[in-house]
Order: C-alpha cells, then sequence, then structure tokens
C-alpha cells in the first residue's frame, strides 16, 4: 500500500485498546502508517486466551465486552460480528453476579447482604451511614481506602466488615491502601434494607451511592446501568483480537511480535526514533508521527531514564484455573461469584455457560476459579480449586472435573498500597513535565484511577483524537 510518508504511528502494546484505537484511526485517515509492537507470541493482552485443543479453549477469567456508550468506540467493536453473532446482556440480565460471604452464597447481589444481622448491630451502622451521606462518595477524593471507607459507612462497618475483605485480598491493612483497591472487589455498597423501604430511599444519590438495592432483579428500570454487555455467540473473546488483526492488516498495520522498545531518541520535544528488539535482532522505526505507550506509566518513566524514588512494588500473584465440569456449577444465573470469606484463596468463579451458549463442549461446561493464593501456598492449585468449590457448595457430589488447568498469570497484579500509588503519580507527573509532544499514555493507570476497560478506551481515543484524528481533518 502506498503512504504519504508523514511519519509513523506507533503502539506498544498489542493489546485490545491499542489495535481498537488503531482501527479507529485508519478510519479518519486511512493513509496512517501505523507499527504495533507486542512483547508475546500472541497479541490481545487481557482478552487473550487459554487454548489447549481446538475445542477447548477459555478465556482469562470473565472478559465481556462492556459499551462505553460512545458511538464513536462502541459501532468499531459491534461491527466486528455480524449482528446475530453477538450475544447481547442488558437490562437485568446486564451483569448477574453474587457473592460467597459468611459461608453463604448471595446470588441477590455482588454486594454483601446484612440484613440477617442482629437489630443492634445493623442500626449502629444505618446511624453512621446516614450520618456520612454528606462526605463524597468518590474514592478518588481520599488519601487512603480506609478513609474513604470510614467517610463513606462511619467506622463500625469500615472496621468490622469491610477491613476483613480487603484484607482477605490484599494481606494488608486498609489504611496502607489505596482507593483504588476497592475497583475489583464489589466494597462500594451494602444491603441493609428490603426491596420497598429501599424503594423510598432509591431517589437519594447519596444513599444509592452506599446501599444496594437487595435484589437485582427487582432494581428499578430507571436504576439499571447503560450500556449493554456483548460477547461473541461463539465462546471465546479472543476472536475480537483476531478479527481487528484481520482488519488492520488488511489496511497496512504492521505487526512486530517477540518484541519490546530497547531505545528512544527525542529532539526538540518530540520522539524521533525508536529502537525495537526482538529475539534475534534489533530494528529501528524512524520518523515517529506518534507514540502511544500502553504498557505501564512506571516502564515508561524507566525508558525515559527518568530518576525515581525507591520502590518495591508487592505483586498479587494471580492463578487462573480452568476446569470443564460434567454438569454446569451451582452458581444460578449468575455469570461470575466473588468469595469475600478469609479462609478461601478464591477471588471470583466464572460460569462461561451462562453468558454463552456455545461454551459447553464434550468435556463439559467450562468455568475458571480465579485464585489469589495465600503467600505460602505451595501445592496443586487445581485440588485447592476443587477443594474450595466443593467447600463452598458451588460443586456437588454430582459434580466431576473431566479437565483441570492452572495457569499462573505472568504480569501479576501490584498490590494497590499507597505507597504505590504515589510512585506511580511520581512517575506520571515526571513523564508529563518532559512535554513530549508526540508521546501519550495510554492503558492502565495512564491518568489517575484509570482502571476499567471502558475508561481505558475512552481515553485513548480521546488522546486519538485530540493528537490525530482533528490534525488529519484539518489538513484533509
Ligand atoms: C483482577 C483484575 C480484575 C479486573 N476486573 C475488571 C473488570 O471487571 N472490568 C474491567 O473493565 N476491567 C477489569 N480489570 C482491568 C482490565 O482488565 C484492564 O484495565 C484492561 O484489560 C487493560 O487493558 P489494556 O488495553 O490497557 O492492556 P492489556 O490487556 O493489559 O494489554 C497490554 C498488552 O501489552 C503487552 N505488553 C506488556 N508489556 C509490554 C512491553 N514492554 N512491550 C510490548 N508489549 C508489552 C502485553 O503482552 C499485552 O498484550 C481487571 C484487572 C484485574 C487485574
Amino acid at each position: 500500500m502506498n503512504r504519504k510518508n508523514d511519519g509513523t504511528i506507533v503502539f506498544v502494546g498489542g493489546s485490545f485498546t491499542s489495535m481498537l484505537t488503531a482501527l479507529h484511526l485508519l478510519k479518519h485517515n486511512p493513509k496512517e502508517k501505523i507499527v504495533i509492537i507486542e512483547k508475546e507470541t500472541e497479541l490481545g493482552g487481557l482478552y487473550r486466551n487459554f487454548k489447549y485443543s481446538e475445542t477447548n479453549i477459555f478465556d482469562h477469567g470473565v472478559h465481556i465486552y462492556t459499551e462505553t456508550c460512545n458511538p464513536e468506540i462502541d459501532d468499531l467493536v459491534f461491527d466486528l460480528l455480524p449482528e446475530n453473532e453477538w450475544m447481547k446482556m442488558e437490562g437485568k440480565f446486564r451483569d448477574v453476579s453474587g457473592t460467597y460471604y459468611n459461608g453463604k452464597l448471595q446470588t441477590n447481589t455482588p454486594f454483601i447482604d446484612i440484613r440477617n444481622l442482629n437489630e443492634e448491630q445493623k442500626n449502629k451502622y444505618i446511624g453512621e451511614i446516614f450520618s456520612s451521606l454528606a462526605n463524597d462518595p468518590n474514592p478518588l477524593a481520599y488519601k487512603n481506602t480506609e478513609d474513604y471507607l470510614n467517610a463513606k459507612y462511619g467506622k463500625s462497618l469500615t472496621q468490622d466488615i469491610m477491613a476483613k475483605i480487603l484484607h482477605k485480598h490484599y494481606d494488608t491493612e486498609v489504611s496502607r491502601l489505596d482507593p483504588t483497591s476497592t475497583h475489583v472487589i464489589p466494597v462500594s455498597r451494602v444491603v441493609l434494607f428490603d426491596d420497598n423501604v429501599m424503594s423510598e430511599f432509591m431517589g437519594s444519590k447519596s444513599v444509592r451511592s452506599r446501599l444496594a438495592f437487595p435484589d437485582q432483579f427487582n432494581l428499578p428500570g430507571e436504576f439499571l446501568r447503560k450500556g449493554r454487555l456483548l460477547y461473541p455467540r461463539k465462546y471465546g473473546i479472543h476472536q475480537l483480537i483476531k478479527l481487528l488483526e484481520q482488519k488492520l492488516v488488511d489496511q497496512g498495520v504492521k505487526f512486530v511480535m517477540n518484541a519490546t522498545v530497547n531505545s528512544m531518541q527525542s529532539n526538540d520535544q518530540q520522539v524521533t526514533a525508536i529502537e525495537i528488539k526482538t529475539v534475534d535482532q534489533i530494528q529501528s522505526i524512524n520518523n515517529i508521527k506518534h507514540l502511544f505507550w500502553g504498557v505501564g506509566v512506571v516502564p515508561l518513566a524507566r525508558q525515559l531514564e527518568l530518576k525515581l524514588p525507591e520502590h518495591k512494588p508487592e505483586f498479587k500473584k494471580g492463578v487462573f484455573v480452568n476446569m470443564r465440569l460434567n454438569l454446569p456449577p451451582n452458581t444460578g444465573l449468575m455469570y461470575y461469584v466473588y468469595c469475600f470469606d478469609e479462609n478461601y484463596s478464591t477471588f471470583r468463579v466464572t460460569n462461561y455457560a451462562s453468558y454463552c451458549p456455545t461454551a459447553r463442549n464434550e468435556d463439559g461446561f467450562p468455568i475458571c476459579v480465579t485464585l489469589w493464593p495465600k503467600k505460602d501456598f505451595d501445592g496443586d492449585y487445581c485440588k485447592l480449586a476443587e477443594e474450595e468449590l466443593r467447600s463452598m457448595k458451588l460443586l456437588s457430589d454430582y459434580h466431576k472435573v473431566n479437565f483441570a488447568k492452572a495457569e499462573i498469570a505472568n504480569t501479576g497484579f501490584p498490590n494497590p498500597t499507597v505507597e504505590s500509588a504515589n510512585f506511580v503519580d511520581t512517575a506520571r507527573s515526571k513523564i508529563k513535565d518532559l512535554n513530549i509532544n508526540n508521546l501519550d499514555l495510554t492503558g492502565t493507570m495512564s491518568e489517575k484511577g484509570l482502571f476499567y476497560l471502558t475508561e481505558i478506551l475512552e481515553h485513548s481515543f480521546k488522546v486519538a483524537n485530540a493528537k490525530l484524528v482533528q490534525k488529519a481533518q484539518v489538513t484533509a
């Protein structure tokens, strides 16, 4: 393909975000010259899958595309498949989930339901919550998770319940955690009232941001979240990556696999060239038009040789135990279930067949038990996952495990402590201070608090629009 040579747009990290942003840029300017650099042998980041045979695949835990409600983004995703090849989850079935808490499976809501506590204790919590209603419920307004939860619920519920749930997940005190620690665990609300009482309170935003409606299937329509959840009818989120890759290849995008950035040259607040290292060679890309860095704030600061304070991040080990069962697990209609009890290593159990009718194969129903194992555990993860599922009664005596394989997540998950959040903030602000015009951070934490894929996509498209799409329109 013949291209006007006004430089190359480079994406570092072959994630869904990079690929979709590249497609967006090409839609606005088909002449863009784009290169995507990926460290692994496969594209897709967390949208990759584990493939054991043609018919035995698993996603990396629960990964369902959540619409951003920005048509510029959602239409590109929706157009990847014909309309009838999408599973569309919306309304009351948009996101059905639950929690295992205090030795019981809750199917009514993922938020902890403490309606059965004794009246005295419940009244204490209710009193403290209602005295806290004037406080800002935004986690990013607080310097640590304890302050955030105290401001939201008062001290009693924070210490008696929430601090224990967070300790189970992060092995540390809430006072050491950054409020972003609450992103992956549903601790932002609690159930204290039945449907009829809660209906009376739903008009108040500050009550609604603390108290959950007791039954996700009875939530009044106006409070249902907008934006559908989309999943391919044919099982496997990775198909979206394959389809995107094909579209990008057809439009001349070059992928460099097994590759990382070795060095960067800049001049006059512009990245001018980069050197890429693959297994057996080093190659250069000169005349960089724009560089999207989607693989972490700290790695970029290090690449730019910025001086950072001493800091040793604590990494949480994540393990995906992929199983096929002879029967569906006892998780009802739920797509996934969190586990809040301290004596379990299970973080989340995903039942793929509950949102994808073709997930079942001849070996049975696929599920994924995501474990955050205790530090000293050195046993068999598959056995641990099965024992915990049986103990939680998600599997009965009739259930048989036909297939099980444990996969250790290769990246790990940095424990979101205040110290590590400050470290990332320092790295980000040092990068911004360099004022490099054609270099932008995308991906997780590229802005403070940025975590969910919807936010990451919106941020990446915003950068692309501001720096490249408008320019393309002006020069067109
Ligand atoms: C436990 C957990 C639960 C989560 N739950 C949710 C949820 O419920 N909803 C939600 O929206 N989000 C959730 N997230 C966050 C979400 O998964 C991420 O925000 C999102 O996947 C990040 O996507 P990304 O496009 O930035 O990149 P990623 O999908 O992380 O991809 C990055 C890519 O870059 C590659 N790469 C890495 N380093 C380099 C390098 N040096 N050079 C070149 N390539 C490199 C990787 O191999 C990968 O392909 C969760 C995250 C965790 C850890």
